[in-house]
């Protein structure tokens, strides 16, 4: 029984840590100064931009490419997902 609460009360600190990293990678306008500020989330690597369309100075959609291990990020609504795979919420296909 302790072991059970004691591993309880680590869960919400772990849950609000991984919050506050959606929070900050999830920024409301992507643009091109904003990729000298991303990195990959694996390695720190640059990410390079792929297929990217524009809505003036916004990047509205595109995959932003880390340079280092291949990943790939997709930009969705003008929103870096920059999630490591193993992270991100599978919606509902
Ligand atoms: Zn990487």
């Amino acid at each position: 029984m302790v072991a059970v609460r004691s591993k309880a009360s680590t869960t919400p600190t772990a849950m609000r840590s991984r919050n506050l990293l959606l929070y900050a990678i999830r920024v409301p306008i992507m643009n091109e100064s904003l990729l000298d500020i991303l990195c990959c989330p694996l390695d720190k690597h640059d990410l390079e931009l792929e297929d990217p369309e524009y809505d003036d100075d916004e990047i509205v959609s595109g995959t932003l490419v880390c340079s280092e291990c291949g990943e790939r990020y997709p930009i969705e609504d003008g929103i870096p997902n920059l999630l490591p795979p193993d992270m991100r919420e599978e919606s509902a296909a």
